[in-house]
């Protein structure tokens, strides 16, 4: 049980900075549950409508005819999930035989028993050169333009948080009450970045790490990232860290390890991150507005399919989700002109 393992290491250690149990709670969460669909704790883009991985498919091969159409393309999918997502997108790709021969596909998964889904579910794609699975997207080769594409994946990536309060800064941290229970522990601190305002801020170093690293990798190899998440496109102050289980949020402290724990990616800090790596930056726009001019309610008219309002609609994942794209070159990509 990680709550056990957990008590067992502030017991022997002290207690832990958040962002380290926030990484050691996700990957024992991703290893151990039934996350996704309406049978899961929560639920995702593509799990709610095929629509979301049809029209990106669609983007996805309209980019590729904008980069030139390479005869060798890498498309990268982090954080795969179930592998929906890949797959509705593979049944668009059907459509256009010369992507497909173009098309080499690459699912990066740390989670053993998600790998064993996606295995499943895609196993009666045919036509597509085998996929193959890794746990990190460093070993990908450099030799032909990527694609990479990520959806709730960065919003799972550690983040710390800073406590700003009278003067003075905190960091977060997780210790344990008599009883045994866990409680948060906020110790005095040196803010790492010079910051005006009171409150909580959140710094998330794996998720400006890896964004640096797939920006660099992009400018190598050409090509583009597409990022889809919940967050802010400007930095704010906010505790945005959420527990959520059985479809509804739970106590962070009480659910660690058993519930969905999250928190709101700031695209801000990313794009500067990527920008600094030298790829070029789209501006950051809503999954509403991203999904609509991508003809998503026309697909969905078509299908009879209900979900997509939920996608699109402000009220709903519409505006809180967010659409960040960086590229090689500029490219006049679908969506974003
Ligand atoms: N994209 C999917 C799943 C989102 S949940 C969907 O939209 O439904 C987050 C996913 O990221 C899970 O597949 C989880 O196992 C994976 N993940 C989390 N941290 C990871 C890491 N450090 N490296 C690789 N995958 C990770």
């Amino acid at each position: 049980m990680f709550k056990e393992t957990l008590q067992k290491i502030i017991k022997e250690q002290g207690t832990q900075p958040f962002e380290d149990v926030m990484r050691m709670a996700v990957a024992y969460y991703y290893s151990h549950h039934h996350v996704f669909g309406a049978k899961g704790d929560f639920i995702t883009a593509p799990e709610i409508s095929q629509v979301f991985g049809e029209v990106i498919g669609a983007w996805v091969i309209d980019a590729w005819v904008k980069m030139g159409a390479p005869k060798a393309i890498r498309l990268v999918e982090v954080g795969p999930g179930k592998g929906t997502l890949m797959k509705d997108m593979i049944r668009v790709f059907k459509a256009v035989p010369d992507f497909m021969n173009a098309l080499h596909i690459h699912m990066i998964e740390q989670s053993e028993a998600l790998i064993e889904q996606q295995k499943i579910l895609l196993k009666d794609v045919d036509n597509v050169r085998a996929i193959v699975w890794t746990s990190s997207i460093d070993s990908i080769e450099l030799d032909a333009p990527m694609i990479v594409i990520g959806n709730e994946f960065l919003d799972a990536l550690p983040t710390a948080q800073y406590i700003h309060k009278q003067g003075a800064w905190f960091h977060r941290h997780v210790g344990l009450s008599s009883n045994g229970d866990f409680l948060y522990k906020d110790i005095s601190c040196e803010m790492p970045r010079p910051m005006q305002g009171e409150g909580v801020f959140e710094i998330s170093i794996p998720r400006e790490t890896f964004i640096a690293e797939v920006a660099r990798l992009i400018k190598r190899s050409g090509g583009l990232g597409l990022f889809i998440d919940y967050g802010h496109v400007t930095s704010a102050y906010g505790d945005t860290v959420q527990a959520v289980k059985d479809h509804a949020y739970a106590d962070v402290l009480e659910t660690l390890g058993e519930a969905d724990l999250t928190s709101h990616v700031d695209f801000d800090v990313l794009q500067q991150v990527v920008e600094g790596q030298g790829v070029q930056t789209y501006p950051t726009i809503t999954q509403g507005v991203f999904l609509s001019r991508l003809g998503a309610y026309a697909r969905a008219k078509a299908l009879g399919d209900a979900g997509v309002d939920r996608l699109i609609s402000p009220s709903e994942m519409g505006a809180l989700f967010k659409v960040f794209c960086f590229s090689d070159k500029l490219y006049p990509l679908e969506g974003f002109i």
